[in-house]
């Protein structure tokens, strides 16, 4: 009988998970449902950054890299270049000279998010029906068995629940491990301005000025268009206006934080250009890795149930650049060992301990490095700026090499786009903590 597996949520992490399931398992060794709650496209909007691992996990296990990579879809990052207030170069990452990104042989990308979540959704998308468009209210489990419930009161049978429903998820822990406020909020927008586009590019496709306590980040759109984000110390509690008064506020902000003045930034043809209806405001959070402990969901009996991907499993502040990397690497890795049990090869405990084992240790480090991240690019006192701005191409790469270091990342990476089984005692080697009992 087929595996019936349960998809909650359909962003980034749901969508390709569905995918990759669908295109490693026969029809019938899984029915495949994915539950969410409204069209995943509406209110996408503006873009994000993705690595070279993650174009390869587009194109080797999701087969959407000629959709993800058409102009009208995603531009090609030459660099991603961090600066002073005044926009001098502070540090240069260049994807294709970096050891930890050269040999995927991909870009690094800049792509609309919309056109992502289209390119994903072809095919792998639920139908646009009631059923398929339901919420995922409890997953209790009983036994081997996931009863989920939607909002609406209806309740299906599955044998394992993937939860991909992002950084609130209902299947995540939530007492032992709450979602930390980081303090600081992010408001973005998107800029007509075809100059402030060409400024971007001309320092390499993605920028990260560093003003005191406040950061201006850009990066080119397809389209002639840029996305802009100002970062600013501000407590979960305290509002933010939105539309003119929204921008103006921005306004203010980078201007008191100097970042007004670099023609090399232009951070004024960037807001000049932006509508004031589109801004988006969001407070940066993260959940504490050793508090979350495992991406398995388990029943009420203990039982193994499913597993958490993305945003479910690993929320983290967007000064990692790495959510949506993560969610798709985690996708890619689920689909390899849950496919293995729909084929008989493992069990389903087994399958999503493995993932849990091959994911954990990458999905932690890219947490943390987003918190330091964070931290030190919003510090607010002179001296401490004056340091970090000295010593961050050291720090940069001593980040670069932490990352390289993630050894389990590696060995995954070389498994996550194989067609063959999983050959799971080489790959637990390089964990830190191999599952307990396979
Ligand atoms: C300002 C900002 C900039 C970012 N920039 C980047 C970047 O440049 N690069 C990068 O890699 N990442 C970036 N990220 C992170 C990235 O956007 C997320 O990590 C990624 O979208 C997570 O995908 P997901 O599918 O896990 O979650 P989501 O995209 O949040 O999807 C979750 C889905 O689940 C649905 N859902 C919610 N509750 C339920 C329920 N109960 N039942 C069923 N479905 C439910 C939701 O409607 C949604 O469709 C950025 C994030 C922010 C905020």
């Amino acid at each position: 009988m087929a595996l019936r597996i349960l998809i909650a949520g359909g962003g980034v992490a749901g969508l390709a998970v569905a995918r990759a399931l669908r295109a490693r398992c026969p029809l019938s060794a899984a029915d495949i449902t994915v539950w969410q709650p409204h069209r995943p496209v509406d209110g996408w909007w503006g873009g994000m950054t993705l690595t070279p691992s993650a174009c390869r996990v587009l194109d080797a296990a999701l087969g959407v890299w000629p959709a993800v990579s058409a102009d009208d879809a995603s531009v090609a990052i030459d660099a991603f270049v961090t600066t002073d207030a005044a926009g001098d170069e502070l540090l240069r990452l260049a994807p294709a000279a970096a050891p930890d990104y050269a040999p995927y042989g991909y870009p690094m990308i800049s792509v609309e998010r919309a056109a992502l979540i289209a390119a994903l959704a072809d095919s792998a998308a639920p139908a646009p029906e009631d059923r398929a468009l339901a919420s995922v209210a409890h997953v209790p489990g009983a036994g081997r068995t996931v009863v989920a419930t939607d909002a609406d009161g209806g309740a299906d049978d599955f044998d394992l629940v993937i939860a991909a429903d992002g950084i609130h998820s209902v299947l995540a822990p939530n007492d032992d491990a709450p979602l930390l406020d980081l303090g600081l909020k992010t408001v973005r927008g998107v800029s007509d301005s075809v100059a402030a586009a060409e400024a971007v590019t001309a320092m390499g496709g993605a920028t990260l000025a560093l003003g005191r306590g406040v950061s201006w980040f850009a990066r080119v759109l397809p389209g002639g268009r840029s996305q802009w984000a100002v970062t600013f110390h501000s407590p979960e509690d305290a509002s933010f206006p939105d539309g003119e008064r929204g921008l103006a506020r921005v306004a203010a902000l980078a201007a008191d934080a100097g970042l007004l003045a670099s023609d090399s930034l232009a951070v004024a043809a960037s807001l000049d250009g932006t509508p004031s209806d589109v801004l988006r405001i969001h407070q940066l959070r993260d959940r504490d890795p050793a508090a979350v402990g495992s991406y398995l969901v388990s029943g009420d009996d203990g039982e193994v149930l499913g597993a958490r991907i993305g945003d479910a499993a690993h929320p983290m502040s967007p000064f990692s650049g790495a959510g949506a990397v993560a969610a798709l690497e985690d996708a890619a890795v689920l689909a390899h060992t849950v496919a293995d049990a729909a084929a008989g090869k493992i069990d389903i405990a087994h399958a999503l301990r493995a993932y849990n084992a091959l994911r954990f240790e990458a999905g932690t480090a890219m947490v943390l490095r987003g918190r330091t991240a964070t931290t030190t690019s919003h510090t607010r006192g002179a001296f401490t700026g004056f340091l970090r701005n000295k010593f961050l191409g050291f720090t940069g790469s001593m980040l670069e090499r932490a990352q390289a270091a993630n050894k389990a990342n590696h060995v995954i990476a070389e498994h996550m786009y194989d067609t063959a089984s999983l050959d799971y005692d080489a790959a637990y080697e390089a964990t830190a903590s191999p599952p307990a009992d396979p």
